[in-house]
């Protein structure tokens, strides 16, 4: 087989249905002979497939902050943090209500509310149920909710009022998940996903890179997630906050973790697989590549850290020539938001023309003194 065949096999095997060898997918994030474009290529030629150029936008709500008893080494909202974390108990109705309009407003296709704790009690799915019901009643958006573990009688009652669907992240392999969290096992988690499977809401389940996972780990959670038949898949890069447990972090490069969406991207071919937190932390000035084979991104930052604003976010998609999956036109969202903006925070605006001065022409100790 040539180089170019190769390349081509890849997304012919996903495009097919079929999965790829572990030995490939293993390379597909190892081997230095296998480049970077062509790969990016091969997973785009998937992605194009199944979802155009459109990417589905995501705000997320951190609708309770802190307070949590689980051990989650990563989180910031874990008991066994020390990160200084802004805790909150669950917002009014007023106020999540409020936020689902703001996202709707900004183009949202999707509206993800965080609940943290080990999972919700019967009280507490009624009031996630009636929020979910408001919600779409209010407004042409879809919503997700992320609520720890749940049984089969809690994932149909939000089914019933309309959930679209229930985030929870395996995160990572079953091999490596006692080494990140003590409190819960990866059974647990995969049996809150039956649950959800069994009510017929759509599964988010991702995972979180640089954890001190292996290559095979990798490899391992993505043949999971498409078992699974996740229809959303977010791929986080660990932002390692000060504070939280985890010590053992894996080096992230841009390159391994577009290696890492690629590969994700082919094994999952028809999910909806999403740059999540930490991309502009990891993939830096890469991140635009990462819409080749991811359709969807967060923007305005994630549960407990900062990101992209919506004009930057909103910006690169336009740059690159992808459109957004909503009821909104990408310019009218992006107008507006420029509209509303104040001076350096719209993306390509005239006040980010900022003159050199002399010290910058001339740093030299040699020039002559600035006059
Ligand atoms: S259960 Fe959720 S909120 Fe609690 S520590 Fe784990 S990830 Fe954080």
């Amino acid at each position: 087989m040539t180089t170019r065949q190769f390349y081509q096999s890849l997304s012919e095997i996903s495009l097919a249905g079929e999965t790829l060898d572990a030995d490939i997918a293993l390379r597909l994030l190892q081997d230095p002979d296998i480049d970077l474009l062509p790969l990016l290529h091969a997973a785009y030629d998937v992605r194009k497939t199944y979802w155009g150029k459109a990417v589905s936008i995501h705000i997320i709500n951190n609708a309770q902050n802190g307070h949590c008893p689980e051990d989650c080494h990563y989180c910031a909202q874990a008991k066994t943090s020390d990160s200084g974390i802004e805790e909150y108990p669950i917002k009014s109705d007023d106020e999540i209500l409020d936020e689902a309009r703001r996202a709707y407003e900004a183009g949202a296709f999707r509206y993800c509310m965080v609940f943290g704790g080990r999972g919700p009690s019967k009280k507490r799915v009624e009031r996630l149920s009636s929020l979910v019901r408001q919600i779409k009643a209010a407004y042409p958006i879809e919503v997700c909710v992320s609520a720890g573990l749940l049984d089969d009688s809690g994932a149909e009652s939000l089914k019933e009022a309309g959930l679209d669907r229930l985030n929870h992240n395996l995160n990572t392999s079953e091999a490596h998940y006692p080494n990140i969290c003590t409190t819960h096992t990866f059974k647990d988690r995969l049996n809150t996903l039956q649950a959800a499977k069994k009510s017929g809401i759509g599964l988010c389940s991702g995972a979180i890179m640089g954890m001190g996972e292996t290559a095979e780990d990798v490899v391992e959670i993505a043949m999971r997630l498409r078992a699974v038949e996740a229809v959303s898949i977010p791929i986080n890069f660990l932002i390692p906050i000060p504070g939280t447990t985890l010590r053992t972090f894996t080096p992230l490069s841009p390159e391994y973790c577009l290696r890492v969406l690629s590969l994700f991207r082919l094994l999952n071919p028809k999910s909806e697989l999403r740059a999540a937190a930490g991309r502009e932390l990891h993939l830096r000035q890469t991140q635009v590549l990462a819409l080749y084979p991811a359709n969807s991104l967060f923007m305005e930052g994630y549960l407990n850290t900062m990101g992209n604003s919506a004009v930057q976010t909103l910006q690169m998609i336009k740059d690159a020539g992808f459109t957004i999956n909503s009821t909104k036109e990408l310019d009218q969202v992006l107008n507006q938001m420029e509209a509303n903006a104040t001076g350096s925070e719209a993306a390509g605006s005239v006040d980010q023309v900022i003159l050199k001065q002399l010290r910058d022409l001339r740093p030299s100790p040699y020039a002559p003194a600035c006059s």
